[in-house]
């Protein structure tokens, strides 16, 4: 690490770990692949990627890392979670495995694969006001709807209607709003895959996330 760079781990049990490095290095931040409790040390942020949160729950388990984790998460420690990382960070879990384990850092009741089996991918650009004008590209992967979002949460995307009717067969009926980013003091969620682009907006608004927070 050098003078004045963020250390920002991302947890690599499994999923689209070197995406999310990439991002976070073009901006200038030190990252570090967490995979055991020690590599918890010292980070100022945390990433916890897209891939499988049931598989996740399980290799964090195994790991040890599920403790140390859950401590440093409720003490504060800044969390960017994309796609089964939202799952992760949620207070809920609808469709979940029973025995699968999340960390409650912001209150969003996610949906598990919500828009359906059939419906594995999908693109849409949203209106993000917290990142100026230019929409931002969004890669859903059978990704989480969330369901609900409590007083707390601040909702910085929502889904676009046209985008909602396009896919009226989903398995979770269209509402009137459908999160897609949100934030709750130190956690940032978004239901598709920041780092699958090349717009590093979202990888910013972390970072100066982890500043206000130090
Ligand atoms: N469907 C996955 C899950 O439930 C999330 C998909 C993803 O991260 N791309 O964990």
């Amino acid at each position: 690490v050098e003078e004045g760079q963020v250390q920002v781990g991302i947890l690599a049990l499994q999923g689209d770990v070197r995406e999310h490095r990439l991002a976070l290095t073009e901006l200038g931040a030190a990252t570090r692949e967490v995979r055991r409790p020690d590599d918890l040390i010292g980070l100022e942020g945390i990433v916890l990627p897209g891939g499988e949160s049931t598989t996740m729950s399980l290799l964090l388990d195994s790991s040890g890392l599920m403790d140390p984790l859950r401590k440093q998460l409720d003490a504060g420690l800044p969390a960017f979670g994309t796609c089964a990382g939202l799952i992760l960070l949620a207070t809920e879990v609808v469709d979940g495995r029973p025995d699968q384990q999340h960390f409650g850092r912001i209150d969003v009741s996610a949906r598990r694969n919500g828009y359906g089996r059939q419906i594995r991918s999908f693109e849409a650009e949203l209106d993000v006001p917290a990142l100026g004008d230019t929409p931002l590209h969004a890669v859903f992967i059978r990704a989480p709807v969330v369901v609900r979002a409590g007083p707390d949460v601040e909702v910085l995307a929502e889904l676009p209607a046209a985008v909602e009717e396009d896919l009226a067969d989903a398995a979770t009926p269209p509402t009137e709003h459908r999160p897609v980013l949100c934030r709750q003091g130190p956690v940032l969620v978004s239901a598709f895959h920041p780092e699958l682009t090349g717009d590093r907006r979202l990888h910013g608004l972390f970072l100066s996330m982890i500043d206000a927070a130090a």
